[in-house]
């Protein structure tokens, strides 16, 4: 995990456990601007704590970095959708009411 020390609750570390960025340069999920992002991608990918990753980037509005995968443009687009969907939802709900 790129930054361990942001995180102490004992539920959240059990999947840095896991995490198969451990011992991986950390500059490696921040590139510079422009920088290839491949490599990260490719660490992520065979990682099996992806998805906790992905889900606690997007829970702490992690601007930097790849996280689960994803880098800060990815993020920002899956949380775009997720504000959308739940507008959407609660729109519905507000119709049947
Ligand atoms: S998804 Fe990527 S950044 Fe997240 S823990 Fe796994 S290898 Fe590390």
């Amino acid at each position: 995990m790129h930054e361990p020390t942001a995180i102490t609750a004992t539920e959240e570390k059990s999947w840095q456990d896991l995490a198969n960025c451990l011992g991986v340069d950390p500059d490696l999920f921040f590139p510079e601007r422009g920088a290839s992002t491949r490599e990260a991608k490719e660490v992520c990918r065979g990682c099996v704590v992806q998805g906790e990753c992905l889900e606690y980037a997007l829970a702490n509005g992690e601007k930097f970095g790849i996280w689960g995968g994803m880098s800060e443009r990815e993020r920002r687009r899956i949380r775009r959708q997720r504000a959308l969907a739940r507008a959407a939802a609660a729109d519905a709900a507000s119709a049947t009411a």
